[in-house]
């Protein structure tokens, strides 16, 4: 960057976005690689979001998503990544040098390097149950069938959706079953938590008999939100983690997207889970 020039700009686009950890991540990753950049958290309501996003992108580099915008940020692209496409969402736009805007997500390559790098669970032949069949389900689900997992149940509390997620993804390795069945489905290898349940401070009862000695637990939430699932998890004698290292894995992949290199990860992980 020429001395004396501006930093290029980024931001994280929420609402409401003050928590949102991804400032933090960014500019860490930004000294650690020596690239100067400015990163902000932008508030925008729905209504609000697709002008202001356009406005901001106009002049700065690139922008995160996170809710409730994904869906619109996929929408208001010109281009979409592969991941972008099959999740139906957004959590990374990007302008290219011609003004268009490019929609990327990193949600699934996220989960699944955090999975098998940090939580060191070896994804291939598991049998998984995904909880929830929101945005963030649908951009996890076809990572964790590349990841080479044998089976995929997707229980969500409006079951059209877990049967609609089933069918998209087209493969006789997922499929959908009802809330109400839980207690028949036997245990998991793995359990992805992906309802909005934690954050919404809503209880989800969930059978013990989903655990046994070798099940892995993942919240995609963290903090408070996490805690009543890593509670249930432990307590039924599963191996849990919460998703802080999913949060900073999605964003070391945006962060490559757009810098051409992607930062290390366990120190920004680190950092952030001292002050959890
Ligand atoms: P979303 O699109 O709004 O979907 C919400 C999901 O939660 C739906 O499946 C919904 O079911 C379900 N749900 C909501 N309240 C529920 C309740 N009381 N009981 C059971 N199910 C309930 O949200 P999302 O984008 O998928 O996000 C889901 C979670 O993942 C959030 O906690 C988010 O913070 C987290 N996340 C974390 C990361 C990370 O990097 N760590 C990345 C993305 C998302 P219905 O279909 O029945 O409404």
């Amino acid at each position: 960057m020429p001395a004396g020039s501006a930093p290029p700009r980024y931001a994280v686009f929420g609402h409401p976005v003050s928590h949102s950890l991804s400032p933090t991540i960014h500019r860490l990753f930004g000294k650690q690689c020596g690239i100067a950049l400015a990163y902000e958290a932008i508030d925008a309501a729905p209504e609000a979001f697709a002008q202001t996003v356009r406005a901001f992108l106009a002049s700065a580099h690139g922008a995160n998503v996170t809710l409730p915008h994904k869906g619109t940020a996929f929408a208001l692209a010109d281009q979409r990544s592969a991941a972008a496409s099959r999740a139906g969402s957004a959590n990374v736009l990007t302008r290219l040098p011609d003004g268009r805007l490019a929609a990327h997500n990193t949600d699934g390559s996220g989960l699944v390097r955090d999975l098998r790098a940090r939580q060191r669970c070896d994804l291939s032949g598991r049998r998984v149950l995904l909880l929830g069949a929101g945005g963030a389900a649908r951009a996890i689900a076809w990572d964790l069938l590349e990841a080479g997992i044998d089976q995929l149940t997707i229980v969500n509390r409006t079951a059209d959706t877990a049967a609609a997620l089933a069918g998209a993804l087209g493969q006789t390795r997922a499929r959908a079953r009802y809330w109400q069945d839980l207690d028949a489905l036997g245990s998991f290898d793995l359990i992805v938590h992906a309802t909005a349940a934690g954050v919404l401070g809503q209880a989800l009862p969930l059978p013990p008999g989903l655990v046994d000695d070798r099940t892995v637990a993942y919240d995609l939430s963290y903090g408070a939100a996490a805690q009543a699932f890593l509670a249930w998890a432990r307590d039924a004698g599963a191996r849990a983690s919460d998703g802080l290292g999913m949060l900073v894995e999605q964003a070391a992949d945006a962060f490559a997207l757009w810098h051409g290199r992607r930062p290390q990860t366990d120190p920004v992980y680190a950092h952030l889970r001292e002050g959890r």
